[in-house]
């Protein structure tokens, strides 16, 4: 059983990602610029922004955060991100998912300039994304093909199952793997007999947003296992039941705890597995580093920058 470590190699990145930038400052006099777009007070939409903007900080990246309030009409919406796409210090535009119910998300995510979409969840990123012609993947699933790339695990030949279909996780990872010559299954809430297909999978994906839903049982030994599942849990009988020892620390001192979507007790029957905390939050972040510094470069090159080669 070997440890699919997404926080140290995310440290990696971010250390090269801020080398680079520092690099960047002193040959062209300009630093990569992240802008995220938040609509609503979401708590948990917050914290992950502000994450988001202190490690672009900590990395030199301009980052800025624009809130708009939850009352925030499509136009008012659409308007800010033409604003953003005109700017010539914006390198990366985020919109932070899930935006409140009256919104289109699709109209608003379209509107976003292919170039500065940082996410890639523009369309048209998206269909890259399909086709195998995308230069830069969506944050999550590029985290955790880095991250098996890291350790020399291969998904060419294996039978893989996602379980989870959202376009921020399950379909493109489900394409990526796809192009890398996996045979993959997509399970969802229809999905019958879930457990017979993940225990005959090679690589199970969990990305469902419930905590412990893959049991020990439903996987076979010597699996890769990828949790891409982040539960907040504040209930002490469920942190209890569903998360590591170390977790039941963190509830004492924070009053919570994260669980996964795969129950760690199958952690011992994996030839990988990706840890909960620890393993595919802190590679989704330092993606997300390295697109803004990508985006950035690409633009450099595309307006020829004095300084850039
Ligand atoms: P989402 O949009 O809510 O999608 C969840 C998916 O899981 C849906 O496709 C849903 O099926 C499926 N599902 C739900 N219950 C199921 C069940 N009982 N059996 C089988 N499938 C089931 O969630 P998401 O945005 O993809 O996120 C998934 C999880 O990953 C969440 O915990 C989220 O916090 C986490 N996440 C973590 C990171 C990170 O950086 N670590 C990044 C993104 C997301 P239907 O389509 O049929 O409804």
């Amino acid at each position: 059983m070997g440890v699919l470590d997404g926080k140290s190699l995310a440290g990696m990145i971010r250390e090269d990602v801020a080398r680079q930038v520092s690099q960047l400052r002193r040959t062209t006099g300009r630093v990569p610029g992240l802008t995220v777009l938040l609509v609503g007070e979401d708590p948990a939409s917050q914290i992950y922004v502000r994450t988001k903007n202190k490690v672009a900080e900590k990395l030199g990246i301009r980052s800025e955060m624009i809130v708009l309030p939850e009352s925030a009409t499509q136009s008012q919406v659409l308007d800010r991100l033409r604003q953003l796409n005109r700017d010539d210090d914006v390198d990366a535009i985020l919109v932070q998912i899930p935006l409140p119910a009256h919104l289109k998300t699709w109209d608003i995510l379209d509107e976003i300039d292919p170039a500065k979409d940082v996410d890639r969840f523009h369309p048209l990123n998206l269909g890259r994304v399909m086709t195998g012609q995308a230069d830069l993947f969506p944050c999550t699933p590029a985290g955790v093909m880095r991250l098996l790339d890291h350790h020399g695990v291969d998904p060419a030949g294996m039978d893989v199952v996602v379980v989870g279909r959202s376009f921020i996780v399950g379909k493109p990872l489900a394409a990526m793997m796809t192009n890398r010559h996996a045979t993959v299954t997509v399970c969802h809430t229809r999905t019958r007999e879930l457990a017979a297909r993940t225990r005959a999978a090679d690589l199970v994906v969990a990305a469902v947003g419930r905590p412990g839903i893959i049991r020990a049982d439903m996987i076979r030994s010597g699996a890769v296992l990828v949790d891409v599942g982040t539960n907040y849990l504040d209930d002490r009988g469920e942190v209890e039941r569903l998360c590591p020892p170390d977790q039941l620390r963190r509830f004492e001192r924070r009053g919570n705890a994260i669980a996964g979507d795969i129950d760690w007790k199958a952690w011992g029957k994996s030839a990988w597995y990706t840890p909960v905390p620890g393993g595919i939050g802190p590679m989704t972040v330092a993606m997300l580093m390295e697109n803004t510094l990508e985006l950035f470069l690409a633009r450099g090159r595309r307006l020829a920058w004095p300084g850039m080669s």
